[in-house]
């Protein structure tokens, strides 16, 4: 998890400084903060191993704290989802922390900002804040009610949080600058009468806090050190830093902006995966297809691999898309390592050996790693019958088709070389089966007389295999930035993003497989136990054991 080059990226060079410098007392702390408005995505991983990570490497703590102070979309199954996510990712946050446990202490912060002078009760409509607020070039104009006076406003408020008005009727606002070049300057709304009840503080309240007033000050209750955010809220570190200099607060932590992670062929916004869950483009937020981190998880996502992916990224300043190629070859890397070996067949053919023994089932063995001979070795059965991939079979085959042919001998993995005698076929001239003898000499896939035989092929038993069906998953975008154009991203979707493969057959060990273990389908791809599988088992693929789609492009 750990960047081996040099001292790492920006954010570890000013937090090591800090430390040299002996701020903060050298004491490092960071804290995850998401909305509890949906569930999280890989871009969140990001910030998570970031947070975590330099907590981690710099001895401090990462808290997990719930920006909940927007009750009207929030709500418990997402805090629920985010916290075993964040567990599962492998990070450990103790006890979580929530923004609406300081509200009460908010509601204080606010009276002293009044009491100084520095923040007041409008009441202007929504349309007219935001008439008055001005543009990007055009300075804005003070509100009418921007000098009342301190008791006025104290009385206001008192009544604003007794629940005497109605939404949008008043506002407090922070006293700034209607005329700063920066409108998160001009005079923001610091609190706003919203008539919600909220998951963890009921109806106690019924004015709720602005996102900059409670972020800011959560950091400094909870003594943040280095307040790590992504790029767009540049633009509110001065609201950020003016909240904390006119408060007296415990401390005042640095807020650092970084990139979002951005990623080609997906979209990494709540609001653009809601679309996809709400329409029904997808199933669900855990859809395998999706890069929420429970769709992930569902698919066979390692958190090893995505933490190892969040170090190889980086943390920059400048935002840039980076390859979903990236992603599945961190996910590769790591599964090659981790999964075991098992054989399945996704389009069976029936395959008969003539001279195989009636009734004999035999017992081979096979490496559950080639290279990791402590991942031990399963037991395989072996009879007359057994099903290859139709792929595998060609009956008028190119000079390169090492597979199986009319005439042409091949080798069973693990089991025998095995010839193709005769081809049956149905009326409609499909094949259905094959006929075959095998030779006896050869087992274990040997050749005693050392003939070359080219061709491998995967199989499973027909006595004993197991019957599922298998989902294989391909980019949910077939457009590189399926943001860029105008028109609706929904358009830019892959067609083909899901195949549905039904009766394939696997091996019979597959019987103990369980969701999140990953298997490598020899010569097919990984795979692993769909979670919300019924009786009849379900196979998600996870990643295909090579990069189809560079070849595409390159
Ligand atoms: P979205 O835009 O997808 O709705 P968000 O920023 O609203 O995400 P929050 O719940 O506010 O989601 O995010 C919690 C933290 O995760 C924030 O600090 C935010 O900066 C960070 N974060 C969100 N998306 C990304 C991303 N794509 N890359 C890096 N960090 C991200
Ligand atoms: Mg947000």
């Amino acid at each position: 998890m750990e960047t081996e080059t040099g001292k790492g990226h920006f954010i570890e060079a000013i937090i090591r400084e800090d430390i040299k410098n002996h701020k903060n007392n050298g004491r490092v702390a960071t804290r995850f903060p998401p909305e509890p408005n949906g569930y999280l995505h890989i871009g969140h991983a990001k910030s998570i191993c970031l947070n975590f990570g330099m907590a981690g490497k710099f001895r401090g703590k990462c808290n997990l704290r719930f920006d909940d102070s927007n009750p009207a979309k929030e709500k418990q199954v997402y805090i629920d989802s985010i916290q075993s996510t964040v567990t599962w990712l492998g990070f450990e946050f103790g006890t979580p922390y929530y923004a609406s446990d300081y509200f009460d202490r908010l509601y204080e912060f606010a009276l002293e900002l009044i009491q100084k002078g520095k923040a007041y009760v409008c009441s202007l409509a929504p349309e007219e804040i935001r008439e008055y607020r001005g543009t990007l070039t055009e300075p804005g104009k003070n509100s009418p009610y921007r000098d009342r006076s301190v008791e006025e406003n104290l009385d206001l408020f008192a009544r604003m949080k007794a629940g005497e008005f109605e939404e949008g009727k008043h506002t407090l606002r922070a006293k700034i600058d209607m005329a700063s070049p920066n409108i998160n300057l001009r005079d923001p709304i610091i609190y706003r009468v919203k008539k919600a009840s909220h998951p963890r503080t009921g109806t106690k309240w019924c004015i709720y806090p602005m996102y900059d007033f409670t972020h800011s000050l959560s950091d400094a209750l909870e003594g943040i050190t280095h307040s790590l955010c992504s790029l767009e809220f540049e633009d509110h570190r001065p609201l950020y830093d003016w909240i904390l200099d006119v408060l007296d607060t415990p401390c005042h932590p640095q807020q650092i902006e970084f990139a979002r992670l951005n990623i080609n062929y997906t979209v990494l916004s709540k609001r653009k995966l809601q679309k996809l869950v709400e329409e029904g483009h997808v199933d669900g937020w855990d859809d395998p297809r999706l890069p929420t981190l429970e769709g992930i998880r569902r698919r066979g996502y390692t958190p090893e691999a995505i933490r190892n992916f969040c170090d190889l990224i980086g943390v920059s300043k400048k935002d840039s898309r980076v390859d979903m190629g990236l992603l599945e070859s961190c996910l590769r890397d790591d599964l090659n390592e981790r999964a075991p070996r098992a054989m399945a067949v996704l389009k069976p053919l029936k395959l008969t050996i003539e001279n195989y023994p009636q009734g004999l089932t035999e017992t081979l063995e096979a490496a559950n790693h080639p290279q990791k001979e402590e991942m031990g070795k399963r037991p395989l059965t072996f009879s007359r019958e057994i099903f290859i991939e139709q792929d595998d079979f060609m009956e008028d085959p190119p000079k390169k088709f090492f597979r199986l042919g009319p005439g042409r001998e091949v080798r069973l993995r693990y089991a025998y070389l095995v010839t193709c005698k005769e081809v049956v076929k149905d009326e409609t001239g499909r094949v259905t089966e094959l006929i075959c003898t095998y030779d006896p000499a050869t087992k274990g896939g040997n050749t005693p007389d050392g003939r070359k035989v080219k061709g491998t092929l995967h199989w499973v038993n027909a006595q004993d295999c197991l019957e599922a069906d298998v989902r294989l998953y391909d980019r949910l975008f077939k457009d590189e930035n399926p943001e860029q154009d105008k028109q609706d991203f929904i358009e830019n979707l892959n067609p083909a993003s899901l195949e549905e493969l039904k009766g394939c057959r696997l091996e019979k060990s597959l019987d103990e497989a369980l969701p999140e273990k990953v298997y490598q389908f020899e010569r097919l791809g990984y795979f692993c136990l769909d979670s919300k599988a019924g009786a009849r088992p379900v196979f998600n693929r996870t990643v295909t054991l090579k990069d189809s789609w560079a070849k595409l492009s390159g």
